[in-house]
């Protein structure tokens, strides 16, 4: 994976919404991200894309 040269990487914070633990994780994760805490899901696979399932508190750059 390329992230480090990809022009279009982005880092989001995310707040789970079943323990609201924040994390960061990237945006455009090809795998499924899950809370640090309790395991819920916070991100999926969509079209080669980034699902979020969950609440985004800021988009870093
Ligand atoms: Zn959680």
């Amino acid at each position: 994976m390329e992230r480090a040269t990809h022009p279009k990487t982005r880092f989001l914070r995310v707040k789970c919404v079943d323990c609201d633990n924040e994390q960061v994780m990237f945006g455009s994760a090809t795998t499924i991200v899950k809370c640090n805490v309790c395991g819920r899901t916070l991100s999926e696979p969509r079209g080669g894309k980034a699902k979020i399932l969950t609440k985004i508190v800021a988009v870093l750059e």
